[in-house]
């Protein structure tokens, strides 16, 4: 039922009676007024979409923060000065790289990312972030025999780091320069999540290298 004017609303409700007009005027009004919220909100939708792809929403922000507020303070190794250096690594090395990572990606803000700049960018951070890290391991006292054992124990995951950015900086399959921090995030992921493991490993591989030692008063 269309009415093109006001005759015609009144022969259609001449010839169909008063309330199946109205029904069908409301019926049709429902249905545009209906079609006009569900357009407004998927465009809404639409546009929310384009800063949802964005690296800051990225799962390893909130899942390193969880690992860095309930798995690290939980961590246990034999005696109460290894637990202690053993937490002290992992949520110094923890908290450095949610520092540095989200604002390290923020600024790296090329007019046209060419592989080589995002290779050197992302190499230099990696190298970056082990320096200041280790940096705060010796200024609160960390034995130099732990970060060196945590070193060798951990290379392999920083080695896998490096060369994903290279093969992710080369790689064709990312096109854009967020896309290309996804991937690097990832791997950034089960490198950090191997720490953990790495810690516990090289300070058991310690023995008796730091035994007898005291960290923060207590015995090791
Ligand atoms: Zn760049």
């Amino acid at each position: 039922m269309e009415f093109k004017s006001l005759v015609d609303l009144i022969t259609a409700i001449e010839n169909h009676g008063f309330g199946i007009v109205l029904s069908a005027g409301l019926l049709s009004f429902l249905f545009y007024f209906g079609w006009r919220v569900l357009d407004v909100q998927v465009k809404k939708l639409e546009a929310k979409k384009l800063p949802a792809y964005n690296v800051r929403s990225h799962h390893i922000f909130v899942d390193l923060q969880r690992d860095l507020d309930y798995e690290v303070p939980r961590l246990a190794l034999g005696t109460e000065g290894r637990t202690l250096l053993f937490k002290d690594m992992m949520d110094i090395k923890f908290r450095t790289f949610l520092d540095m990572i989200g604002p390290f990606i923020d600024q790296h803000k090329c007019e046209e990312c060419k592989p080589e700049c995002f290779y050197d960018k992302n190499l230099k951070f990696v190298t970056e972030l082990v320096n200041a890290y280790e940096k705060k391991w010796r200024d609160i006292g960390i034995f130099e025999e732990a970060v060196n054992k945590f070193d060798e124990w951990h290379q392999p995951r920083v080695d896998m780091v490096v060369e994903g950015i290279r093969t992710i900086a080369n790689n064709q399959i990312y096109q854009t320069r967020e896309q290309k921090y996804v991937a690097i995030l990832d791997l950034y992921y089960y490198a950090m999540r191997w720490a953990l493991f790495d810690a516990e490993l090289s300070l058991k591989a310690l023995n008796g290298e730091i035994t007898g030692k005291v960290y923060k008063g207590k015995a090791c």
